[in-house]
């Protein structure tokens, strides 16, 4: 790899899985730019230098890409089911332009590879309609029909790549992700996905002694389930593969919703009582066919939902401590809780 190949931007660098990238990279040597809308959270940026920059913006983009060699393209305005089923409008207006901006940019200043991040979200509602899925191949994409906005601006951003890389020369590469998961993610404030909304409710009841935690619709919906670290692992192996079509990125162990939650229970060292109550759910069943991946990578995310349930747990844990403070719980107070404390044990 040339000097310019070393340099990378890494867009959306201020959320959950650019954050972790920038970190990855930066230990393998790579100067790193980050650029998204804010800065991480939680923890300090790894890259060597962070634009605050709005993406839908083409100078910006322009801006961003300059004097890079390789693009990982992360930035997206997303959340999990509760933001994506309800801000269909807005994801596709933003996402397009930042995806039609990003490549666009990245053809101007002459980069060499652009990674796209997109999503399981592509494929069509009408093959996940049982929880007992077929794991979803590469090419049960098309005929296409996404549940959302979400999925179908995914599906376009990649016609893009496809396009560009033919028409342009720009090599692309394509990577749809399966619900990934760890510590440093969004954890409450409505964008949060399965993984972290269920940990903070059962630290919650952890805290507060309330064992009920609510499950959205009936816990029987599916899903697989990627650590962090294999993401990003399984990123930079796709950045430097030689194979330009979409390629999953997730494990293939399907579990139930609720299974999901007695699992993190069973780390918090809590028995829960799961009320299950009226929310969005997305596709009935959904899980990973990584037979590609395998044979393009040699390699296919490793770590156990176990183990990676295990480092989130005690984050989000630690989270909801520090932002809730000290909280009597139920079974230690004498007298009617205050306004205050019934506010703090809120559910969410
Ligand atoms: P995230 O929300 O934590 O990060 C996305 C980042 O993009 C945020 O920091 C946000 O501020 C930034 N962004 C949004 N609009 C922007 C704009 N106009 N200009 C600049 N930055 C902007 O999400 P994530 O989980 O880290 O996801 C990264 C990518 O992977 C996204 O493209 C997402 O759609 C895709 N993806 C994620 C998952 C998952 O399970 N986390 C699943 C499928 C696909």
């Amino acid at each position: 790899m040339d000097w310019n190949g070393k340099r990378v931007l890494v867009t959306g660098a201020g959320g959950f899985i650019g954050h972790h990238l920038v970190t990855f990279l930066k230990r393998r040597g790579y100067w790193v730019r980050g650029a998204d809308l804010k800065y991480p959270e939680v923890t300090a940026t790894d890259a060597d230098e962070f634009l605050l920059l709005d993406l839908r913006k083409w100078e910006n983009c322009l801006e961003a890409s300059r004097g890079v060699g390789e693009v990982y393209a992360l930035a997206a305005d997303m959340g999990g089911m509760g933001f994506i089923s309800n801000h269909h409008a807005q994801i596709l207006h933003n996402n397009s332009l930042i995806n039609i901006h990003t490549l666009e940019a990245a053809r101007t200043n002459g980069i060499k590879r652009c990674l796209y991040t997109s999503s399981a979200c592509i494929y069509p509602d009408y093959l996940q309609m049982n929880a007992n899925v077929a794991p979803l191949k590469e090419e049960n994409a098309y005929p296409a029909q996404p549940q959302d906005a979400y999925g179908w601006e995914k599906l376009i951003a990649e016609r893009l790549c496809m396009h560009y890389r033919e028409d342009y020369g720009l090599e692309t590469r394509i990577v749809r992700f399966h619900n990934i998961f760890g510590p440093l993610g969004t954890w409450d404030g409505g964008r949060e996905k399965a993984p972290a909304a269920l940990c903070r409710k059962i630290a919650m009841a952890k805290l507060t002694g309330d064992p009920e935690v609510e499950i959205w619709g009936d816990g029987q919906q599916t899903r697989s389930f990627c650590y962090i670290d294999d993401c990003v692992k399984g990123l930079y192996k796709i950045m430097r593969s030689d194979y330009a079509q979409p390629l999953n990125l997730g494990q293939d162990r399907m579990v139930t919703i609720d299974e999901l939650a007695d699992m993190i229970a069973e780390i918090a060292g809590i028995r829960i009582v799961k009320e299950h109550v009226p929310g969005p759910q997305g596709v009935r069943g959904r899980n990973s066919d990584n037979t590609r991946l395998r044979q393009v990578l040699g390699w296919e995310p490793e770590i156990s939902l176990e183990e990676g349930l295990r480092g989130t747990y005690a984050w989000i844990e630690k989270q909801v401590t520090a932002k809730l403070g000290k909280i009597v719980p139920l079974s230690a107070r004498s007298v009617q809780p205050s306004a205050e404390q019934m506010v703090s044990v809120r559910k969410g």
